[in-house]
């Protein structure tokens, strides 16, 4: 059996950043990748924008990643497996398949970090026909930024999250031409940036509470009938129109995908494991972070949160993680979809809250309390459900449980 201290499972920016930490705090590190190299979702991202805050400079996504790749490859503490897919993890063994058959590694600790999937037409339950030329985003950005093809000349996107906004933009500059972006919400998913430089600047038309009634094709997409929902999401016959187009790219939507690990307890928002403020779940040894436990808008925040989750499964591992104390809930009031960490330890310090706004805000307070004392706030001028917002506070005065309000 192979053993090390700490494995982690996937070879994107997260899994290496981890690993990274992990190896920095002193554990030996596996990962284990099943693409046939380290770098995620960003290898098919060329676009730039990537590395502001981490990096300090603007990089494109395969640059963000081979400046890790590098970094990975070259600490002696870490072993990479690519071709290598986990299988099951239980009990402290990971079972993987690769190109030695299947294999068993005994570890003390396991990093989660296997990003997330694409919804489909299937998940969103999309009426009509299922022709050819429907396609999700991230597929048709792998298809074009990677395999060299276009998905289509014609193109409607359905939802208005980050992928499809900037594969609007990456069509057009092929040649494509974007009929529309339609958007059944009042607001977009998609960071403001992204709106102004992929959508506006090109004149494509984007459309909120609008959704595809039907999808009309028999063999390829032919188009889709499409309209205004009411308040209840229920679509308002009498604005139904006809567009033509020969492709769909969905852009509905990531969910974290936790089937190698069904035994954790899961955020019913999230769909990523529930954690504390150490990234740690319910099972001790089993650590989680990037999109996996919560999608995220920047690689950038998914890195600081994988090197937190590293350090934090090191110590773990080597029986130096900090004492644990009486635990205290974490509760979003109703402004707020989801907060995260759920739960922390009493004690002192600070920790970092991350949260995304079900609503957008205008001049709001955002405060973190606990009975009537104030452990953190911070003033937004503008906050949007698109954009993960964070607040620090202080574990000092927090004796009971944490309540996140917008005031
Ligand atoms: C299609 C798509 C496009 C995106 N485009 C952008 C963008 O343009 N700009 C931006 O800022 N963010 C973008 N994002 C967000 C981006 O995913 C994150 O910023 C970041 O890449 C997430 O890092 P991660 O390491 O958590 O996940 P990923 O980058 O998805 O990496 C996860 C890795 O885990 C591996 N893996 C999964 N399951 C297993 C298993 N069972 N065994 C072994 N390995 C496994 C996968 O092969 C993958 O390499 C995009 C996300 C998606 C899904």
């Amino acid at each position: 059996m192979i053993k090390t201290d700490c494995v982690v499972v996937g070879g994107g920016p997260a899994g290496m950043c981890a690993a990274l930490s992990a190896s920095e705090n002193g554990s030996n590190v596996m990962i284990i990748e099943r693409d046939t190299s380290l770098g995620g979702i960003l290898r098919q991202c060329i676009h730039n924008g990537f590395g502001l805050h981490y990096f300090k400079e603007e990089l494109t996504g395969p640059e963000f990643a081979h400046k890790l790749r590098v970094q990975v490859e070259a600490d002696k503490n870490i072993t990479v497996k690519t071709n290598t897919l986990v299988t099951k993890i239980e009990n402290r063994k990971v079972e993987v398949m690769g190109q030695n058959g299947v294999e068993t590694i005994e570890t003390k600790a396991v990093i989660l970090a296997m990003g997330c999937r694409e919804r489909t037409a299937g998940n969103i339950s999309l009426c009509g026909t299922r022709p050819m030329g429907i396609v999700t985003a991230g597929v048709a950005q792998k298809m074009v930024n990677i395999d060299g093809q276009m998905v289509g000349k014609d193109i409607v996107i359905l939802g208005s999250g980050d992928i499809g906004l900037i594969m609007a933009r990456r069509f057009t500059l092929e040649g494509a031409r974007v009929h529309a972006v339609l958007e059944v919400n009042k607001t977009s998913s998609g960071l403001r940036r992204n709106i102004m430089q992929c959508v506006e600047d090109f004149n494509i038309p984007l459309f909120f509470n609008t959704t595809i009634f039907e999808v009309v094709g028999r063999d390829r997409v032919e188009g889709v009938w499409y309209g205004q929902v009411d308040e209840k999401m229920q679509p308002i016959e009498s604005t139904k129109k006809f567009l033509k187009c020969d492709t769909i790219v969905l852009s509905v939507g990531l969910i974290p995908e936790m089937y190698i690990a069904p035994f954790v307890k899961t955020s019913p928002v999230t769909k990523g494991a529930v954690v504390n403020e150490f990234y740690q779940t319910e099972q001790e040894w089993l650590f989680s972070c990037g999109n996996i436990l919560h999608v995220h808008d920047l690689v950038d925040n998914v890195a600081l949160e994988a090197k937190q989750a590293g350090k934090f499964a090191s110590l773990y591992t080597q029986n130096k993680l900090p004492h644990q104390s009486k635990e205290i809930a974490i509760i979003p009031s109703k402004g707020f979809s989801y907060v995260l960490p759920s739960r922390l330890y009493e004690g002192e310090g600070t920790v970092t809250l991350k949260f995304r706004l079900r609503e957008k805000i205008v001049k709001k307070t955002i405060v973190a309390k606990c009975n009537d004392v104030n452990l953190g706030q911070r003033f937004v001028l503008a906050g949007v459900p698109g954009e993960m917002m964070t607040l620090d506070i202080s574990k000092n005065g927090a004796t009971g449980e944490i309540v996140l309000e917008i005031n």
